[in-house]
């Protein structure tokens, strides 16, 4: 069996759950389940961010101990992945104590190999991001994030020798042993790793309330970010000092948004090899999206939200429709009415109506509808070609060809039934029977091929097949044709309805 270990970034909790988190998270979701429905044995990671001086403060205006913010705050976060049918297997908070203690034996660690050194660091500082820009990753002066000036700060602090990493980073990405996708991500960060010099990193910050002190100079903690990458080994319960891996290490795939993509591709390795760990075998960086052309903002109250367009739409549907409207790896854009467009094309007027029209016809029939003694050619040669485009699609994270697939086969079925005519034939009829069984064949296999996307909707497919969904323990069996002879076939509710 193999093993696939996938992380999303962790959260900052003090943030409202938002669509773009959502829109990685989901991601992250299909490939996890498509993983699990193939055998592998999948771990995926999920969680939030919860130190910081603006959790501290967020704490105080709302008369509550840092601690206790982010109990409710995380429970928000869980309750929304719940509602979007976020299936991870373990949700990391960094206050967790196992999680502290490891950032503070890993510290020590990279200490012991002389990689910290103590200096003062004076630089432009956003109160808001926490962090600290260099001039050029400014807009105007000002944070991108936030739009305020930032603050010129100095202070004590320690640094990691980052700078000794950037040759070791350049030969690895090009000798692709340090995998960054989509290629222009790659040549983003090989551009920069050419044209600039790497700086060393300060790692820490003095007075931080609600931080993991630095375990030598407890009146430093380590800088919130840094401490958040380091979930994705205690996520996976590595200690900090245990010589051998977890088995799910390393990750197979990291996924992010590209806005974090410096601090996943150039920091968090260069953390890594300062302790000799084995990089992740993938990063991917999706890109952004626009609403109706614009970018989201609140002054322009384009803000989706996720819990009310899964409420809108339907969890499901919602999932589907995130990844399909543009490439994973590219920007794109996405608004109201073509999500609504969009459910009514591919689901309500498409798999819906399939799945309508055929089991009104199979129903006619008052018996079991077996397996016709001559296999149908065309119909076995499309599934099996879809089956081969999707699967090669969620394995590059191309998730809208994978719906694409799904989708032609709708459309391909749609055109057999016209020309088919089964209402001019008796149900009695030999060829009205190899007819409904095609089709019927079809559903069951789209019950699998919507399965990552759609998991309820699935799950109902299979009911209305007259299928438990315990059948779908294996996939080299539940993707043969026919095979599978049906009985008690019901007409539910509609599918998707449409909106
Ligand atoms: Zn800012």
């Amino acid at each position: 069996m193999s093993k696939f270990y996938i992380t999303t970034p962790i959260y900052y909790v003090n943030d409202k759950p938002h669509i773009g988190g959502a829109y990685t998270t989901i991601a992250a979701d299909v490939l996890s389940r498509w993983h699990r429905m193939r055998g592998d044995d999948t771990f995926f990671l999920t969680g939030v961010d919860e130190h910081g001086q603006k959790i501290a403060q967020a704490a105080r205006e709302q008369n509550m101990t840092p601690q206790q913010l982010c109990d409710q705050n995380a429970a928000k976060f869980q309750q929304v992945f719940d509602t979007l049918k976020i299936s991870y297997d373990r949700f990391i908070r960094t206050t967790e104590k196992p999680h502290e203690k490891m950032v503070s034996h890993v510290l020590n660690t990279i200490q012991n190999k002389n990689l910290i050194y103590s200096g003062t660091y004076s630089g432009l500082y956003c109160v808001g991001c926490e962090r600290y820009y260099t001039s050029k990753e400014l807009t105007d002066g000002k944070c991108p994030l936030h739009h305020k000036k930032p603050i010129t700060l100095s202070e004590n602090c320690y640094f990691f020798k980052l700078s000794a990493f950037q040759k070791p980073l350049l030969r690895l990405i090009d000798t692709n042993e340090w995998v960054i996708e989509p290629e222009e991500r790659k040549n983003e960060v090989m551009g920069f790793l050419k044209s600039e010099t790497l700086e060393d990193l300060a790692i820490s910050r003095e007075k931080v309330e609600w931080g993991i002190p630095i375990p030598w100079e407890r009146s430093q903690s380590i800088y919130v970010w840094i401490d958040a990458l380091f979930n994705y080994l205690s996520g996976i319960d590595w200690d900090g000092k245990n010589k051998k891996m977890p088995d799910y290490w390393p990750p197979d795939v990291q996924l992010i948004g590209k806005d974090i993509l410096r601090f996943h591709a150039i920091i968090w390795p260069a953390f890594l090899l300062s302790l000799d760990i084995p990089l992740p075998k993938l990063l991917y960086a999706h890109g952004f999206f626009t609403v109706g052309g614009q970018k989201m903002s609140k002054s322009l109250g384009n803000v989706l939200d996720p819990e009310e367009l899964a409420t809108t739409f339907g969890p499901d549907a919602l999932r589907w429709l995130l990844l399909s409207e543009f490439p994973f790896g590219q920007d794109g854009d996405i608004s109201l009415s073509k999500f609504y467009d969009k459910y009514n094309a591919d689901l309500s007027h498409g798999v819906g109506n399939l799945v309508r029209r055929t089991i009104a016809l199979a129903l006619k029939y008052k018996g079991a509808i077996e397996p016709p003694k001559a296999i149908d050619v065309d119909f076995k040669q499309m599934i099996e070609k879809a089956w081969k485009i999707y699967e090669g699609a969620l394995d590059d994270l191309k998730f809208e060809t994978a719906i694409g697939a799904i989708n032609d086969i709708v459309t391909f079925c749609d055109k057999y039934i016209d020309s088919s005519e089964p209402w001019r034939l008796s149900s009695d009829d030999k060829q009205y029977q190899t007819i409904v069984y095609n089709l019927l064949e079809v559903l069951r296999h789209l019950s699998w091929l919507i399965y990552p996307f759609m998991p309820k909707k699935s799950n109902v497919l299979f009911q209305l097949l007259g299928l438990k969904t315990e059948t779908k323990k294996s996939l080299s069996l539940g993707k043969q044709w026919g095979k599978v002879e049906f009985n008690n076939i019901s007409q539910g509710d509609i599918l998707f309805p449409q909106l």
